[in-house]
């Protein structure tokens, strides 16, 4: 049996690590896990924000399901979240956001993914105090970090029988980093004529989603514009709740929900698991388990269908609890 690393993550972080784990159960995943509590709780009882026995069981097992970690604004200490992905060089973040047609949902048919690069870009937060006036934020572009995320985004295209890659930029202010960006995209793209492949400025991208979602396919883009884009994609779906994520590097993959730690619900028990749940579909699928994956999917779907027991942020009264059992009821009746 397959051993993987969970860490539970704060703020609504272990409800949802603990719904996921028993719907996991539920449904006959085989795996072995090794369960870590993270962040800033842990900091202050230990003096570490992840465990040293955390990392060493990711660098074993090489899957990690991880929940949302809270990061501090503006001040403290650097988000742990970019600190996994670079130390593990986890260099693609693919997120698929793709509307569910069993809820009421702005827009229908909207299946996009995006493929977020990972390593580089402002999101590292790199930055400078140059005086008492003035501060510097590095945005690095390097070309083999561009040409991996870009040829993954298309290797995907093919691999998926999508039609189209679009590239998401702000070359026309940025020449260099994103006009860097933009010409590996550019180069790429020729070497797959079967796909069709467009640009975008990032601003135009933003109201195109708003208004024709439904024109975009698989979008690839710099780190920052990837992080603010797929938050959108979510809102276009039904919300956070329901964007799940994988990141994925040459040797190792964490799986964790597109949203944060949600604070402002954290310890009420009524955060919608679905997005880590979904994430670890991904990562059942990755491992060769589609059939136990198909079934979440499945009793996802019928819950979904169901709407008696869907939780607040999708327009619902149902506690996490009362979600999960529900998922679980619908799992037997499938047995
Ligand atoms: P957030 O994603 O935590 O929450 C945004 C809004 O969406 C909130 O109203 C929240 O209640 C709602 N929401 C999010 N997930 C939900 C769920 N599963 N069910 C129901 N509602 C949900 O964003 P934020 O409030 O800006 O960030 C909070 C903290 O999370 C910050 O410290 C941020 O740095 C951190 N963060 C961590 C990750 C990560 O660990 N990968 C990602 C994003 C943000």
């Amino acid at each position: 049996m397959q051993t993987i690393t969970v860490f539970r993550g704060d703020g609504i972080g272990p409800e949802i690590t603990d719904a996921v784990l028993e719907i996991l159960d539920a449904a006959g995943a085989k795996f072995n896990y090794e369960i870590f509590d993270v962040g800033e709780a842990v900091y202050q009882k230990t003096g570490e924000f992840i465990p040293q026995k955390g990392l060493d069981s990711f660098d074993k097992t090489k899957v990690l399901l991880k929940s949302p970690i809270t990061t501090p604004i503006g001040k403290g200490f650097r988000s742990l979240n970019v600190t996994l992905r670079n130390k593990y060089d986890l260099w693609a973040n693919i997120r698929p956001a793709k509307s569910n047609p069993c809820l009421d949902t702005l827009f229908k048919n909207i299946d996009i993914v995006t493929f977020r690069e990972n390593t580089e870009d402002l999101y590292v937060g790199k930055e400078e105090v140059i005086d008492d006036n003035t501060v510097i934020a590095y945005k690095i572009i390097t070309k083999k970090a561009s040409r991996r995320i870009i040829k993954a985004a298309f290797e995907y295209a093919i691999a998926h029988d999508r039609k189209k890659v679009t590239c998401v930029h702000k070359a026309n202010i940025l020449k260099k980093t994103d006009g860097l960006f933009l010409s590996i995209f550019e180069a790429i793209a020729k070497d797959y004529p079967q796909i069709e492949s467009n640009s975008l400025i990032v601003d135009n991208t933003c109201m195109q989603l708003v208004m024709h979602p439904q024109q975009f396919d698989v979008m690839v883009m710099p780190n920052l514009y990837g992080d603010i884009i797929s938050d959108l994609t979510s809102g276009l779906i039904g919300g956070l709740g329901l964007l799940p994520s994988c990141n994925k590097g040459d040797t190792h993959a964490m799986y964790e929900a597109v949203h944060g730690s949600a604070p402002d619900i954290a310890g009420k028990g009524i955060a919608n698991p679905t997005a880590l749940l979904l994430s670890s579909c991904m990562m059942l699928e990755d491992l060769g388990q589609q059939k136990t994956s198909a079934a979440i999917r499945k009793a996802i779907d019928a819950v979904f269908t169901d709407k008696t027991c869907l939780t607040p942020d999708l327009g619902g009264h149902a506690s996490t609890k009362q979600f999960v059992q529900s998922i679980i009821d619908h799992l037997k009746k499938d047995e």
